[in-house]
């Protein structure tokens, strides 16, 4: 696969099917509890931003809405957004997702 070939494919497989803006660009790649999922998608399958998501259920995100799982900790390679990180609760302690500001700068995520 060429890079372009890469681009075109990350491009397709990540539209958000409410705004249809890629997902994968605006670093927007999570996953959420079914319970949350498939009251804003019963159909399951697809992508949806992080906005997009919240209309469709009608509230803000917490980090209760997020699987403990790596992609969320660490954006499984790809980046974060910065109300991705805002609802993961990335600076909260309460939330399985935080990170201390030294493990921040070290880059060093610690995934229990
Ligand atoms: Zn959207």
């Amino acid at each position: 696969m060429t890079k372009q070939e890469k681009r075109d494919y990350i491009y397709r497989a990540f539209p958000c099917m409410g705004c249809k803006e890629n997902t994968h660009y605006i670093d927007e790649y999570y996953m959420v509890t079914k319970k949350v999922w498939t009251k804003a998608v019963p159909e399951i399958k697809g992508m949806l931003c992080i906005g997009c998501l919240e209309k469709r259920i009608k509230r803000k995100l917490t980090y209760k809405d997020f699987k403990n799982v790596p992609l969320n900790h660490m954006g499984g390679g790809f980046g974060q957004s910065k109300r991705l990180i805002d609802r993961l609760g990335i600076s909260n302690p309460m939330s399985p997702f935080h990170i201390t500001i030294e493990q921040m700068i070290s880059g060093l995520l610690v995934i229990e």
